[in-house]
């Protein structure tokens, strides 16, 4: 990503005046998914659309679907495009504008039972019901820049870079945290989820010390954030607020971990291409 470029592009997004309602419509949200969706591919390895894991990701995400209705219809979207990133080391779950969402296979081998990756499903699609990047986006670019990221059928490639390398580098506030867990706990749970999930998860990787994982650099988790999660179920569902903790799918959650240990993975056959190769490439594009 050119840093030049973001930061020219956040100067004339402050001579930007207010301006009142959503600037960045459903229809451009979606166009901003597929644009950030293809960066995405480029620089992770993604498990292929027929690898078991990748069909369990999609039957697991039905029941949110229909449970995140409520907050937002995922028809205004599109619906929730669901894959997994295929890196062990990697501790994270990311959802982009349009209801592209993405799990890695080390966040889903971090987790015990399947409430608590719900937990972090119910937390990233509130970030998209919450229109959180979209409106992150649009505090940040002026109008008439956000209108020129679009062609026709789609963003620039340009445009592409920049929004996926702003998404990249900008973390959601505190206000937006907090409402993606209280909005995140109440669709784990009419998904049919012990909502307790979240608060387990973010309480183990906390408990394992050293460097944290990217789940929590990307949504710091504080001893204070978990008491609050588990305030709210309370004063939601009462003390025992019921719902799963094995996975409403076919596939059970220790036959999915055996799958990702078992080396037979497939993953899709794109390479992959470093983001440093992506800027000489645009450099040598401009000469
Ligand atoms: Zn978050």
């Amino acid at each position: 990503m050119k840093l030049n470029r973001i930061a020219s592009l956040f100067a004339l997004a402050g001579l930007a005046t207010g301006c009142g309602g959503a600037l960045i419509s459903n229809q451009q949200e979606k166009q901003i998914g597929a644009g950030v969706d293809e960066q995405i591919e480029k620089e992770y390895r993604i498990l292929a659309a027929s690898d078991p894991v990748s069909k369990w990701a999609v039957d697991f995400v039905k029941p949110f679907s229909n449970a995140s209705k409520a907050f937002r219809p995922p028809s205004e979207f599109g619906g929730y495009k669901v894959e997994v990133i295929a890196d062990d080391a990697l501790v994270n779950a990311f959802a982009a504008p349009g209801g592209y969402v993405y799990i890695s296979t080390g966040l889903i081998k971090a987790a015990d039972d399947c409430a608590e990756i719900a937990g972090v499903m119910g937390h990233e699609l509130a970030h998209v019901t919450e229109r959180h990047s979209a409106r992150q986006l649009e505090k940040a670019f002026a109008a008439q820049l956000v209108s020129d990221f679009f062609l026709e059928d789609g963003l620039t490639k340009t445009a592409a870079e920049t929004i996926f390398g702003f998404l990249q580098a900008t973390k959601f506030s505190r206000d937006h945290e907090r409402e993606a867990d209280a909005v995140g706990l109440q669709i784990s749970h009419d998904a049919g989820y012990d909502p307790d999930g979240l608060a387990r998860f973010f309480q183990k990787l906390l408990k394992q010390g050293g460097s944290p994982p990217e789940f929590l650099s990307s949504h710091p988790a504080t001893d204070d954030r978990i008491k609050d999660v588990r305030a709210a179920i309370k004063k939601r569902y009462g003390s025992k607020p019921g719902g799963s903790k094995s996975c409403r799918t076919s596939m059970k959650l220790p036959q999915i971990k055996a799958h990702l240990s078992g080396g037979k993975s497939r993953t899709t056959t794109r390479k992959k291409v470093s983001l440093k190769w992506l800027r000489e490439r645009e450099a040598h594009a401009r000469r």
